[in-house]
């Protein structure tokens, strides 16, 4: 779909990027399998487009947090394989059945819930290696191995655990993390066995196992954020300039008077703001690009707009009704969010609905 006239915000996911990026970590995992995790609407680039393009590549393999977002993707998808992470409560079993969804069983009770019925043929197991959050911990996995009988009738799909440091290589935690699952696992049935996310991947073989399991690297995230970005940009965000202004008399800029222009500037007034995910945390901290000159965000960032100080830059390249790069190839993702005292994933997944959304390289 061509961008309208009238469209403010440019949003455009480039598609083959994500072809790139699928290609990319399935090198890096040699035998190993891909799974990709398009959860929270493929982190906020659109499930319905990502996930089919992702599937024609050949991704057989899919994640997603909750049984809401495994049932949208069931009706998009009718034969791939897709793991739910949050759980499994007993009262979900028929839907979990009905959309041939794999649950992934986070304690002791919900394997033996699992286990008392038959709607539902397979599950996984989270085990907790020091994450605190989801999966069985330490002395469950004791007691399940001490004693199998929950287990009795569950057909064991896969045993994945969660890293919480792949993103620094040198945390002592990973190495930890990765003891701790291989002593684990040991106690259990076997099954296909999974550790790494995006970061994993990149932690050396060892934290391989039989699949991986991604989501920001797919979506050009850098999975390596001390080396340079080894994935391929994915997301290209655009502001429309709605106006410029020359001021030259000292004035304040914005919601609550945070910043003072005191000698001759030109401001330009772009159309994005929170609403668009462009995170209120950016105001006088962001920056864009007009073409190749970096340019501040001044004053605070408003529902719809924000200000920019385009002084020095000549008219011609900031004309009312031209494009501002807020994210794209000068500023990536990542970028963006150090500026915002945030991660790159928050970014993707605050991305509002209001932007006109375009899609390269679909079939
Ligand atoms: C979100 C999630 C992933 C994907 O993590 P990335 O860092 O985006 O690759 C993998 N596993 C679990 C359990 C998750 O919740």
């Amino acid at each position: 779909m061509p961008p309208s006239d009238r469209a403010c915000t440019l949003l455009t996911v480039d598609l083959n990027a994500i072809a790139t990026n699928y290609r990319r970590l399935r090198e890096r995992l040699r035998s190993a399998d891909l799974h990709v995790v398009v959860k929270a609407d493929a982190y906020g680039l659109g499930m319905a487009q990502v996930a089919p393009f992702l599937a024609k590549l050949g991704c057989q393999h899919f994640f997603v947090a909750t049984l809401d977002e495994g049932m949208a993707l069931r009706a998009l998808l009718p034969d791939v394989e897709i793991g739910v992470f949050d759980g499994f409560l007993p009262d979900e079993a028929t839907t979990y059945g009905a959309h041939r969804l794999v649950p992934y069983l986070n304690d002791l009770h919900q394997v033996e819930q699992f286990a008392a019925q038959t709607a539902v043929p397979a599950a996984g197991l989270q085990i907790d290696t020091g994450m605190a959050r989801l999966g069985l911990t330490a002395d469950e996995v004791d007691r399940l191995a001490s004693d199998t009988r929950p287990l009795r009738g569950a057909k064991l799909h896969a045993i994945l655990s969660h890293l919480a440091c792949a993103d620094t290589p040198a945390h002592p935690k990973n190495a930890a993390q990765l003891a701790c699952f291989r002593t684990q696992i040991r106690k259990l049935p076997a099954a296909r066995l999974s550790l790494a996310n995006s970061g994993g991947v990149f932690l050396g073989p060892e934290y391989h196992f039989d699949f991986a399991r991604t989501g920001a690297a797919i979506y050009g995230l850098n999975p390596t954020p001390q080396d340079p970005n080894p994935m391929a940009q994915v997301l290209t965000l655009q502001g429309k300039i709605l106006q410029v202004r020359d001021v030259d008399s000292p004035q304040t800029v914005g919601y609550g008077a945070t910043y003072r222009i005191d000698g001759p500037s030109r401001i330009a007034t772009v159309a994005v703001g929170y609403a668009d995910g462009y995170l209120r945390t950016l105001g006088n901290r962001g920056s864009c690009f007009v073409g190749d000159r970096q340019v501040p965000v001044i004053g605070r960032v408003s529902m719809d707009l924000i200000t920019i100080d385009v002084t020095g830059i000549p008219s011609q390249q900031i004309l009312p009704g031209s494009f501002v790069e807020l994210i794209g190839p000068h500023h990536s993702v990542d970028d963006l969010a150090a500026e915002a005292g945030t991660i790159g994933y928050e970014i993707l997944t605050s991305l509002g609905q209001r932007s006109q959304r375009t899609y390269l390289g679909e079939a």
